[in-house]
Formats: structure tokens, C-alpha cells, sequence
């Protein structure tokens, strides 16, 4: 099915729906049908250890890059064990398609050390402790916590700032202001499909230069559409 066929198909089964009351439920739940799973969902198959490396992996990288590499990651390093037991030269070997994988390469090799020492091999589940971890942040902690461990929290990146944005759901100017102001407005429950979902909308329609409004399943929840 072409992507104006299938959006216009959802569009059309969905409106016909009990939709929730409220407009951001209403997004959320549209989206959620069409958008199911990320590729750290894919990859990570509900492992920490493979969430948190394919998250690392997925920093300004393509998502076909990153599938590729991390499938071939894996296939030798199944575990944080073996990581640790890894050199860098190796590891740099392996993920050199994907973006500062030099970089990638030390964190990578360091954070297996800093799982086997301090955490018997596991990925930790708290924010605070991801964050010490060598290349994860805010937004890639935000990701393991949701992903790995189904703890709600709202990693929030330029497709997830730009798409709340236009809705009319916050009014900010950075990514780091949006998480805060969408933790107000948003119901916990709604916090954890939010990056799927936001990242696949903005990527296939709601894209940053030239959204595809025509094939919008959501458009009439859209603050920026009502104004154009
Ligand atoms: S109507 Fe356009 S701007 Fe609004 S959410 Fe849809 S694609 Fe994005």
C-alpha cells in the first residue's frame, strides 16, 4: 500500500472510532496504531544490555545503519561480558559505519567495565546512574528507561520538540524545555509511547521542512495547521 493510500486508510478507520475526549489521547492512541515499534524496540528484543547499546549505536545515525551494525554487534558481543573482554580497535572495527564511531567505541568498551564492575553485569534502571554511564544523556537514558524498563519517561528529540510543538502543546525554543513543560501537560500513561511514535510521524510525515499536512492522520488536533 502507498504511504497516501495506508494514511488515508488509517485516517478514514480511525475517525470512525470512539475517539477519547481529550485531544492529546486522541493523538497518542491514532499514532500508537500506526506506529507500533521503534528500532531499538526491534533490535533491543527487551534486552537492557541490547537497548542501551543500540541506543548508543542510533546517536546521528541512519536507522538502516544502525540495524545493520548493531544486528552484526550482537552476533559477536552477546553479552556485557563479552564487551568488556573486547579491545577498542575491535569494537571501533565493527561499528565504523555508524557516526562518531570512534567515540562510540571507547563508550561503548568503558560502559561494559563500569556494568561488570559496579553492577554485576547489569544495565542499571535509574535515571541518575544511566547518566553516568560514558555518551548517555538525558535523551538516551529517557530511552533505556522506556524501552528497556517500561519506566515512564519522556526523551525528548527534535522530531518529539518540533511535533509538540506544532500541535500546540508546549511553546518552547529547545528540546530540554519541552521535556519539563510536556511532564505538565501530558498524563504519565501517555509519557512512554511518546517518542516512538513522535520520532516515526516526524520522519515519515510531520517532517521538519515540508510536512505532508494533506496525508495527515492528526491533523485536526493540530494547532499549526489551523493557522495555515
Ligand atoms: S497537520 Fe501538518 S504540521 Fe500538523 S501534525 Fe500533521 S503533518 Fe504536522
Amino acid at each position: 500500500m502507498t504511504l497516501k493510500k495506508s494514511l488515508t486508510h488509517s485516517s478514514k478507520n480511525l475517525s470512525s472510532d470512539a475517539l477519547p475526549v481529550k485531544d492529546k489521547e486522541a493523538v497518542v492512541r491514532i499514532l500508537s496504531k500506526r506506529y507500533q515499534k521503534s528500532l531499538v524496540e526491534r533490535v533491543g528484543r527487551g534486552s537492557p544490555y541490547r537497548i542501551l547499546v543500540a541506543t548508543i549505536l542510533s546517536q546521528r545515525t541512519r536507522d538502516e545503519t544502525t540495524e545493520r551494525v548493531a544486528e552484526s554487534f550482537f552476533r559477536r558481543f552477546k553479552s556485557v561480558w563479552e564487551l568488556d573482554a573486547a579491545n577498542v580497535g575491535e569494537i571501533r572495527n565493527l561499528i565504523k559505519s555508524v557516526g562518531f564511531s570512534s567515540q562510540k567505541a571507547h563508550n561503548l568498551k568503558q560502559t561494559a567495565r563500569i556494568l561488570v564492575e559496579k553492577y554485576e553485569g547489569k544495565v542499571p534502571d535509574e535515571e541518575e546512574k544511566l547518566k553516568e554511564l560514558p555518551g548517555v544523556g538525558q535523551k538516551t537514558a529517557g530511552c533505556i528507561l522506556v524501552y528497556a524498563f517500561g519506566k515512564p519517561a519522556l526523551p525528548v528529540d527534535t522530531h518529539v520538540h518540533r511535533i509538540s510543538n506544532r500541535l500546540g502543546w508546549v511553546k518552547t525554543k529547545r528540546p530540554e524545555e519541552t521535556e519539563k513543560e510536556l511532564k505538565k501537560v501530558l498524563k504519565k500513561d501517555l509519557w512512554l509511547p511518546l517518542n516512538r511514535i513522535f520520532v516515526l510521524f516526524g520522519r515519515e510525515v510531520c517532517q521538519p521542512r515540508e510536512p505532508k499536512c494533506v496525508l495527515c492522520p492528526i491533523k485536526r488536533f493540530c494547532k499549526q495547521k489551523q493557522k495555515s
